[in-house]
């Protein structure tokens, strides 16, 4: 039996996605083999490497001068390398820290990065919004501006695309791809780690204007120089194969969903319904500023957080897993990503009344 599986990530999968693996698993594509085991350069594999890319660049419409990459190291690589393939040592680069991911960012950042400076730091709000839009104030001369688009734990998601002038808008969407639909022209590179809303893990999804290509610095290991990778078909060394079959399954659900328009109403409709159930208990509470509510991971304590233990228990008893917040912070959390149903938050809405019915 399936559960309601509210994991921020790994994640919920599309249940026809996991069937249709599991289908086609032992014999694919009439090969005698799965396709875990076949080349990475067979024809076979090529084919479905190229069939995602395309899918993936439909679903959100990514101009032609833009290259995908799919690479591998997880976002957190990817904290590495954006600056050295964007900046040099002692460069200037500007980041805005909206909570935990930003943070990790920043931290990375300033490894490789002299000149890395905070432009705007929601500390005072305790991270539960995000920055006007007004108030951003990017040096001219940075080599980009890094923002964390959705903040996985926190919960807050930015309801605007910063505006960086000429400097090149670089975004963590880990936790947000494809909920919605996306100006990709907006960014200079946008990335994210598969593990939510494409596919399982191990697999990190670049996108990248072509003109920020092949500035890495001097020491960048090759398989981070995205020049390199974009030279190879993201196959300069052996890519996670079944990650990106697996992503190249999950974008065609999509499409017969009716692609990120469609998603977009659905996970709207699906926050919008948590939050208004948190909102009108006088039991539950969540933080978040509304203008910046996250459609996709939705943060929540009790009132009376010695209930926590018997909320999860019954919640689990009810069919409705992973709703344990952040290890860091506690409480509750749940991830609406696209392959969670809207009958999985109304069963969540549903229990969340009872239990307040029982213990309020
Ligand atoms: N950025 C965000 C917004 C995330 O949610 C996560 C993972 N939860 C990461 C970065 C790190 O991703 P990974 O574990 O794939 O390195």
């Amino acid at each position: 039996m399936r559960v309601f599986n509210f994991a921020a990530g790994p994640a919920t999968l599309p249940l026809e996605v996991l069937e249709e693996a599991r289908a086609e698993l032992s014999d694919w594509r009439g090969s005698g083999m799965s396709v875990l085991e076949v080349s990475h350069r067979s024809k076979a594999f090529l084919a479905v490497a190229a069939e995602a890319e395309r899918r993936l660049r439909d679903l959100l419409s990514v101009p032609d001068n833009y290259r995908v990459l799919f690479l591998q190291g997880g976002a957190t690589l990817q904290f590495a390398a954006i600056p050295l393939n964007l900046a040099g040592a002692d460069s200037r680069a500007d980041y805005i820290n909206t909570g935990a991911w930003s943070k990790k960012a920043i931290a990375e950042g300033r490894r490789f990065v002299g000149g890395l400076a905070v432009i705007a730091d929601e500390a005072a709000s305790r991270y539960t919004s995000v920055p006007e839009a007004a108030a951003l104030a990017v040096r001219a001369d940075a080599a980009y501006l890094h923002y964390t688009v959705n903040e996985t734990i926190g919960g807050v998601e930015f309801p605007y695309v910063p505006d960086s002038g000429a400097v090149p808008l670089v975004a963590d969407l880990s936790s947000t791809l494809l909920s919605r639909p996306l100006e990709v022209a907006r960014f200079g590179l946008i990335y994210a780690g598969a593990q939510k809303n494409i596919g399982p893990a191990g697999l990190t999804v670049v996108i990248v204007r072509e003109d920020l290509l092949g500035r890495a610095r001097a020491g960048t290991p090759a398989v981070l120089d995205y020049a390199a990778q974009a030279a190879e078909g993201s196959m300069l060394n052996t890519p996670p194969t079944f990650a990106w079959y697996m992503a190249g399954l999950v974008f065609a659900w999509l499409e017969r969903q009716g692609g990120l328009a469609a998603m977009a109403r659905v996970n709207e409709a699906k926050a919008r319904l948590l939050y208004r159930a948190i909102d009108a208990s006088g039991f539950y509470v969540n933080p978040v500023a509304r203008s910046c509510r996250s459609w996709m991971n939705v943060p929540f304590t009790l009132r009376e957080p010695e209930l926590d233990g018997s909320f999860l228990a019954g919640a689990r008893a009810a069919g409705l897993h992973n709703l344990e917040g952040h290890r860091s912070v506690g409480g509750m959390r749940a991830s609406l990503y696209n392959a969670m149903p809207l009958a999985g938050v109304e069963a969540l809405v549903a229990f969340m009344a009872e239990f307040e019915r029982s213990h309020g």
